[in-house]
C-alpha cells in the first residue's frame, strides 16, 4: 500500500485514532502522523509509545500543513475543536471525524469550516470497551465497517478517504447522516442502554448479593457487563446528540417488550416460539455476512502498542 494523505492530523489520541495511527504505519498510508490530544498525560503517553511521528500541544499546531485531519474526540467536544481548527486549515485539506452519530456533528463542525476545505464525517464500527491511547491496535478495523457521509463533498475527496480506510482494513460504505443515525440507534446506541440499563437493575436488586451476580454470570449477563464498562462520557454524547432516533427506537423496544411480558404471563407459548424463531433467523443473517466475531482481543489489556 502506498501514501494516501502527505500529513495526517489526529485530534484526540483515545483508543480510535491510536489504533488509526499503528493501522496507518501497518499499511504506509501516512507520510507523516501528526497528534495532538487535550491532556499534556494522554500526549505524554502518545510520545511513549510513539504511533506519532509528533505530537504537538494544539489542534491549531497539529491541522497546519495537513491533508487529512480525523476529530476522534467525543461527539460533545467536536464543536469547539472545529471553531478551533477552522481558521487553520490548508486548502483542499479533507476533515472527517470519527463520532458515533453523524448529523450532531455536521451541525457542529460544518460551520466553522472554510469552504476550500472538504468535510466528510466518518464512523468506523469498530470499538472495544477500552479507552485512551494505550488501548489502540493496528488490527482493530480489520474486515469492520466504516460509514462515510460525504454530504455534498468532492467525489475525488471521498473515493479518496474511503481508499484510506480501505488500507486500514475496513470496509466502507456511504450513508446519509440522518440514515446512519437511525441504523446506529438500532444496532448500537439502544442494544447499549439496555446493557446499561441490565447492570445497573442487577447491582439495584438486594436479593441477588453482588458476589452472585458475579460468580453466576452466565454469557448473557457477561456480555451485557462488558458492553456496560464502555467509556461514560463518550455514551453520555452519543445519547444525547442521537436523542430522536433513541427515543424512536426505545419507544418501539417498550413495546415489543411489553408483548413479551403479556405472553409470559398469559402462558402463551406460542408467541414467545414465534418470536424467538425470528429473531434466530437474524442472528443466522449476521453470521454468514462474517459480522459475528468481535474485534481481537489485542488491546483488551490495554498494554498493546
Ligand atoms: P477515548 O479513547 O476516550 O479518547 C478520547 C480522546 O478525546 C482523548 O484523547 C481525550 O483527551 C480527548 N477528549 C476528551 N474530551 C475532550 C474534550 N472535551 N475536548 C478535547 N478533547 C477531548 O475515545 P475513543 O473511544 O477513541 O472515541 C473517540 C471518538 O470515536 C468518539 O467520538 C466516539 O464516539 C467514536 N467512536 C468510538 C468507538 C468506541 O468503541 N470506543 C467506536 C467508534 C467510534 P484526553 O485523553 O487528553 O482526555
Amino acid at each position: 500500500m502506498s501514501v494516501i494523505y502527505n500529513r495526517v492530523a489526529l485530534i484526540g489520541l483515545g483508543l480510535i485514532a491510536s489504533s488509526m495511527a499503528h493501522a496507518m504505519r501497518r499499511a504506509g498510508l501516512a507520510g507523516e502522523i501528526v497528534g495532538t490530544a487535550r491532556s499534556a498525560a494522554t500526549r505524554d503517553t502518545a510520545r511513549e509509545i510513539g504511533f506519532c511521528d509528533r505530537v504537538v500541544d494544539t489542534a491549531a499546531e497539529a491541522v497546519q500543513g495537513a491533508d487529512l485531519v480525523v476529530l476522534a474526540v467525543p461527539v460533545g467536544a467536536m464543536e469547539a475543536v472545529g471553531a478551533e481548527i477552522g481558521p487553520c486549515l490548508q486548502r483542499d485539506a479533507t476533515v472527517t471525524d470519527v463520532g458515533s452519530v453523524k448529523r450532531a456533528v455536521i451541525d457542529a463542525v460544518a460551520p466553522h469550516l472554510p469552504d476550500h476545505t472538504h468535510f466528510i464525517p466518518g464512523h468506523p464500527l469498530a470499538g472495544t470497551e477500552h479507552s485512551g491511547p494505550r488501548a489502540g491496535f493496528a488490527e482493530l478495523f480489520d474486515n469492520r465497517w466504516c460509514i462515510l457521509v460525504p454530504n455534498g463533498a468532492a467525489h475525488a475527496a471521498t473515493d479518496r478517504l474511503s481508499a484510506f480506510w480501505q488500507g486500514l482494513g475496513a470496509n466502507v460504505d456511504i450513508m446519509d447522516a440522518d440514515h446512519h443515525d437511525l441504523v446506529l440507534s438500532v444496532t448500537s446506541h439502544t442494544p447499549h442502554l439496555i446493557a446499561y440499563t441490565m447492570v445497573g437493575v442487577a447491582d439495584d436488586l438486594s436479593r441477588v448479593t453482588d458476589s452472585e451476580v458475579i460468580k453466576y454470570s452466565a454469557a448473557g449477563f457477561r456480555d451485557f457487563t462488558r458492553i456496560a464498562a464502555s467509556d461514560p462520557t463518550m455514551w453520555r454524547d452519543v445519547f444525547l446528540a442521537n436523542k430522536d432516533a433513541t427515543l424512536e427506537i426505545l419507544g418501539r423496544f417498550t413495546e415489543e417488550l411489553f408483548a413479551l411480558q403479556r405472553a409470559i404471563r398469559t402462558g402463551d407459548g406460542e408467541v414467545l416460539h414465534d418470536y424467538f424463531t425470528r429473531t434466530r433467523a437474524i442472528r443466522r443473517g449476521i453470521i454468514e455476512a462474517g459480522q459475528d466475531t468481535d474485534a481481537p482481543d489485542f488491546g483488551r489489556s490495554g498494554k498493546h502498542d
